[in-house]
């Protein structure tokens, strides 16, 4: 049987109330208004079919639905009245300024862990009598290798270890190559420092990189030896590390130094003991160091009679990673605030 047209309005009447009832904001209740009571709602155009029905079933029907009609437009009423309050009362507290609330601080930025170690070190060479002078990134050949006494089939020299710009341009693979610039220009006495970038063709991971930081410094004067080496660098770890750090050579070769020297420190966490960060030697190895060689000397007409000189360098992101205890060189690169805020 097809349903009548009371039975259709009941429905309405019903569908509608639910959607009222279910409305979340003003806005859907309109479309409600629109979709039931609207000039071409639902309901309105169920009243105007009121003619398919018996005349003497008309009055009767057309007071029932103007009765729905009226009921649903009380309901909406009521309801548009309720959402509307609430939504000017949450519109009014999301542009209220409560004076009240704390402010908000300014993030603060620091210096990176790398410039302030780099910092600290140059202090320390600044205190004791070093100048502190800078060279160019882009080095010519003969700065980062010939005045340095590399011999010719040094394996560093090879275009698989650095960056090659032109035959005879690469990035420093060593602050070093500042010596041959300095000694160019400058006669003795000097005493330099120089800190900055290297480059070195390496694949990246916890103790390699492309990019690190060397410090290197360098003394010439008349009557300079071994001791002075051993007690500049002993004055600087005490500094940096720790006033009962010790300083140990051990022979080693590097090619712009004669006689060479691996320098370590006295590992101050476990003061000689052994732990996990001197890998149970008590030892924490931090550069090379050594007696400037004569070839180098001559090369820039120092008399090397009647002048000597000491060099050693280290590493700036060995010294943090030691002092600070971190594992990972990639750390310093990544620009991860979590690690960055520790310092
Ligand atoms: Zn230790």
């Amino acid at each position: 049987m097809e349903p009548t047209l009371q039975d259709t309005l009941d429905q309405l009447r019903i569908e509608a109330e639910g959607k009222i009832t279910a409305a979340a904001s003003s806005a859907d209740l309109s479309s409600v208004e629109v979709e039931y009571l609207g000039r071409k709602g639902r309901i309105t155009e169920l009243l105007r079919s009121i003619g398919k029905l018996p005349s003497e079933e008309r009055p009767l029907f057309g007071q029932l639905a103007n009765k729905v009609r009226a009921d649903l437009t009380v309901l909406l009423d009521e309801r548009t009245a309720n959402l509307q309050s609430g939504e000017s009362a949450q519109a009014l507290q999301s542009e209220s300024l409560d004076v009240t609330l704390p402010g908000r601080s300014v993030r603060l930025g620091r210096r990176h862990i790398l410039s302030a170690t780099i910092d600290r070190i140059k202090k320390v060479f600044i205190g004791m009598g070093f100048q502190v002078a800078e060279g160019p990134e882009l080095e010519h050949y003969r700065y980062n290798f010939d005045a340095l006494n590399y011999p010719e089939d040094h394996p560093a020299m090879d275009a698989q270890m650095s960056f090659y710009v032109t035959k005879d341009l690469l990035m420093r693979t060593q602050t070093t190559a500042l010596q041959g610039r300095v000694m160019e220009n400058q006669a003795p006495p000097m005493r330099i420092c120089t800190v900055g970038r290297c480059f070195r063709y390496d694949a990246v991971d916890a103790t390699h990189s492309h990019t690190f930081h060397q410090v290197d410094c360098f003394a010439i004067d008349e009557g300079i030896s071994m001791a002075n080496l051993k007690s500049t660098l002993a004055q600087f770890s005490r500094e940096m590390f720790g006033e009962d750090t010790r300083v140990r050579f051990r022979p080693d070769f590097f090619p712009f130094v004669q006689p060479g020297a691996e320098w370590s420190i006295s590992c101050f966490v476990c003061k000689g003991k052994g732990c996990s960060l001197c890998k149970q030697s008590g030892w924490i190895e931090l550069g090379g160091a050594g007696m400037i060689h004569p070839n180098i000397l001559k090369r820039f007409d120092i008399d090397a009679e009647k002048y000597t000189g000491f060099a050693f360098g280290m590493g700036i992101e060995r010294t943090a990673m030691v002092q600070y205890g971190i594992d990972d060189l990639r750390l310093f690169l990544e620009n991860d605030l979590r690690f960055l805020r520790q310092f």
